[in-house]
């Protein structure tokens, strides 16, 4: 492993998370139970939300979104191409299609609504959003097109948690069903969890089920006394969480707002310093709207130079990364390459994400800035 100087992003641990898990050992129970549920509790409170409930990772919580809504063969689910790839992966897990939607352009690389609409079918069951690096995408206009042609909307919003829409509801509450990913990268980080947060009652029950081999009642419950026996109600997985991950989400999740404001203050301090460097552009710059901060992307002047900056970087023992390959683009979606998807192409190409993290340093912010400067410059007429 590269020992960097700065790398892409940092978990924020200390003793609260060593108590956490310390707290687990010592209880002996270890598999889903009293810390999952008080963390479903405390996430529900922090969204506003009527259910939440822990999955394995991000992409379990997405797989469940789509089956809790009854999305299957035939089904068409509009999302973006420029995304992880694990909503793509998760809608073909259902047996449905992914349409790949384009963004708005390079300085909002959000799903773009008159693209969505113009790809909305007969077959067409939801659409999957992405706010892409923690800042909203037009989830206003996006759910008023959802509600006039009757299909769902899902939120990805494994980039955004914490983040509010403009009407002060949190992102990933504002559509049908939304999910959280807490890999070691996001903001509120676990190693692998995840959450499923809903508004209504049936599809919180779906969730709930299809998470647990959809048995009616669980091991700790049978555990308390509270059953005997179970019931399989629908063909269901094993996508829970258990107790080292839910403590240890429970003493991220009081961090949240804070690592949220700090990630805030170091991206407009980047904003700031980058704004002047010639032909670089700085997504989401000028957009205002609230966000998560998650992800810092500028996007280089052509593909070039995005790789050339990328290498200097790394001589530097800066971390960068590319988020993301466009989706269709990957082979597995070579037979979902249906609809043009130009622009998604092009940030692909162009974009370079810098080191974000809570606990990182402005003098490590200064430091990615004059390096990142050095490389765009170097090589100039
Ligand atoms: C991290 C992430 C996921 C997947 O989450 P896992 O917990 O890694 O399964 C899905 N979508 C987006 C946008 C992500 O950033």
């Amino acid at each position: 492993m590269t020992d960097w100087l700065i790398p892409l992003s940092a978990p924020s641990y200390g003793h609260e998370e060593d108590d956490a898990v310390r707290r687990v050992l010592t209880s002996g129970w270890l598999s889903m139970g009293p810390e999952v549920q008080a963390f479903e509790e405390e996430f529900a409170r922090f969204q506003s939300s009527r259910h939440a409930v822990a999955v394995a990772n991000g992409t379990a919580g997405l797989h469940l979104a789509l089956l809790a809504l009854g999305i299957g063969p035939g089904d068409e689910v509009i999302q973006p191409a420029m995304n992880f790839v694990a909503a793509a992966n998760m809608t073909a897990a259902t047996g449905a299609t992914p349409i790949f939607a384009d963004i708005l352009g390079l300085d909002e690389p959000t799903i773009d609504p008159a693209c969505v609409e113009g790809l909305v079918t007969r077959r067409t069951k939801a659409v999957i959003v992405m706010h892409y690096g923690g800042h909203l995408c037009r989830t206003g206009e996006l759910l008023e097109i959802c509600r006039r042609h009757r299909v769902h909307l899902i939120e990805d919003a494994c980039h955004a948690i914490g983040a509010s829409l403009a009407d002060g509801t949190r992102a990933g509450s504002g559509g049908d069903i939304g999910v959280f990913s807490f890999f070691s990268n996001k903001n509120l980080a676990t190693g692998e969890g995840g959450m499923v947060v809903t508004a209504c009652d049936e599809l919180g029950a779906r969730v709930r089920l299809l998470r647990s081999h959809g048995m009616n009642s669980l091991t700790w419950d049978r555990h308390k006394g509270h059953a005997a026996t179970y019931d399989v109600l629908a063909n269901g997985y094993n996508y829970r969480l258990d107790e080292i991950h839910g403590a240890l989400g429970r003493a991220q999740l009081s961090k949240l707002a804070a690592g949220n404001q700090k990630r805030g203050s170091l991206t407009r301090r980047y904003w700031r310093l980058l704004s002047d460097l010639p032909d670089w552009r700085l997504p989401f710059a000028r957009l205002g709207g609230d966000s998560a901060f998650h992800l810092l992307a500028v996007v280089a002047p052509d593909a070039t130079l995005r790789t050339r900056a990328a290498e200097f970087l790394r001589g530097e023992r800066i971390q960068s990364s590319f988020h993301y390959p466009c989706v269709p683009d990957f082979s597995a979606f070579a037979r979902h390459r249906s609809t043009a998807v130009a622009l998604s192409q092009e940030f692909a190409q162009r974009v370079l994400t810098l080191p974000l993290y809570s606990s990182m340093t402005e003098g490590a912010v200064d430091q990615v800035v004059s390096a990142l400067r050095c490389a765009a410059t170097s090589g100039k007429p």
